[in-house]
């Protein structure tokens, strides 16, 4: 494949923008090489400036899963910019939204939009500590939510791909609020309530983590956060921007589980491709929310007509009869020929789904938390990445992130991407990582 025009424009991109990305792992750091730019998508295909063509498992990391362009969105988005991209006034879109996020997720009963996932996670959390009149914020090592400076500690994903163990920027002072435990340890949260006590106001979790990988909580884990957290008076947030809308079907991880979180956050999938977020939750801890209560938050683009129509478009393909379980028939059939190529892999290599979101680990242990999805074979990974490039198969250009199916893909797709993962497992002793 040729890769010219990319490598061009990143050298361009560079000039101007650091790292020649918006978004750091958008720059390939965790693979090496050049970022791809990106001309057009079309359904699970998405089309580099070189021409090339590549079956998209990224999907925008996550929100686009009807693929791209997706028809009803493209003329959901065409009619309303037609009427106008934003007039900084309330519509009866927003409206349409919440109502169809409420309906399907029970935990929230009232919801406020805003532009992304991270202005959803850092708004929760501020009401959290004005509802609870508590400081202290839990967190799990290896779950990102979002780069607000409180919430940039042990945050996996983009900030482990460039080895920064924090951000410098982020004062001490940010930092002194957050605690964090490893993931599915309950013991380490039972210790710092007890070494904290009356002090914290919520635990927030990726309820189920893809932002070291795809890890999954262990039986209990997630019930036990809820006992917890109700014992000692503290919120219970399900960051669930990324799970939302993709596991567990239109009811997230609260909707499979049946624990009910006090506060939820969301974005990708709701926004269709469009930049969106929200938060929400019970009815009396939102309603802390200015106007109503004193908690301020607010933001010039939240609730954005286009992007509300576009969400609104998405999540009504969802909705309909059998929307989930093809999707994650697709995704039964994936795992199945996937775990197949990965025990025939000669280097130690496994598969994981969930929903309709997977991982794969260059490892022989199943992991369970952040310190030992940083042992997993990243080089490999790199390798890996790049011969499924070549097979014009586009996977996160990380080990730490997740990989997406969305309802364009068809099983032709996903026997290619079979097929082709035999072939660069194969290939990685013949050049060995060394
Ligand atoms: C992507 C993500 C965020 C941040 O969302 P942005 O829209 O990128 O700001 C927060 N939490 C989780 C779990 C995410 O996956």
């Amino acid at each position: 494949m040729n890769f010219e025009k990319s490598r061009a424009l990143h050298a361009q991109a560079s000039q101007l923008i650091p790292g020649g990305v918006n978004s750091p792992v958008r720059a390939f750091k965790g693979v090496g090489g050049n970022p791809l730019f990106i001309e057009r998508g079309e359904g699970p295909y998405m089309y580099d400036a070189d021409g090339n063509r590549f079956i998209d498992f990224v999907l925008s990391w996550g929100p686009l899963i009807l693929g791209h362009a997706e028809p009803s969105v493209v003329g959901a988005i065409t009619k309303q910019a037609l009427k106008g991209t934003s007039y900084g006034a309330p519509t009866a879109l927003e409206t349409e939204l919440a109502a169809l996020i409420t309906g399907a997720m029970p935990a929230i009963e009232m919801i406020r939009f805003v532009s992304s996932g991270t202005e959803a996670t850092m708004s929760a959390l501020r009401v959290a500590r004005a509802f609870t009149k508590r400081n202290k914020i839990l967190k799990f090592e290896g779950c990102y939510h979002g780069h607000a400076d409180f919430l940039l500690v042990h945050a996996g994903s983009g900030v482990a791909t460039l080895g920064l163990p924090d951000s410098p920027g982020v004062t001490a002072a940010n930092a002194t609020d957050t605690l964090t435990a490893p993931y599915n340890d309950l013991e380490a949260v039972e210790k710092l309530f007890a070494s904290n006590p009356g002090q914290i106001a919520a635990i927030i979790v990726e309820p189920v983590a893809a932002n070291m990988g795809l890890v999954l909580p262990e039986n209990g884990f997630l019930e036990g956060l809820r006992a917890i957290t109700e014992r000692e008076g503290a919120l219970l947030i399900f960051d669930e921007v990324m799970t939302g809308f993709r596991i567990g079907g239109a009811g997230g991880v609260q909707g499979l589980t049946g624990i009910r979180p006090d506060l939820t956050t969301l974005g990708k999938v709701i926004g269709g491709g469009l930049p969106v977020g929200a938060y929400g939750g019970r009815r009396e801890i939102m309603q802390m929310v200015a106007p109503v209560g004193p908690v301020y938050q607010a933001g010039t683009l939240s609730g954005n007509p286009l992007a509300m129509a576009a969400g609104i478009a998405t999540l009504k393909k969802v909705f309909e009869p059998g929307f989930y379980e093809k999707l994650e028939a697709k995704m039964k059939v994936l795992t199945a020929g996937m775990d197949v190529a990965c025990k025939e892999s000669p280097v130690p290599v496994y598969f994981k789904s969930v929903g309709t979101k997977f991982g794969l680990f260059f490892t022989g242990e199943e992991v369970h938390n952040y310190a030992e999805a940083k042992k997993a074979d990243t080089k490999a990974y790199a390798r890996f990445f790049w011969n499924m490039i070549e097979q014009g198969i586009y996977l996160a250009p990380s080990q730490f992130e997740a990989g997406f199916l969305s309802s364009a893909h068809t099983d032709e797709h996903i026997e290619q991407t079979i097929a082709a993962a035999r072939r660069s497992f194969a290939a990685l002793v013949e050049q060995p990582t060394a």
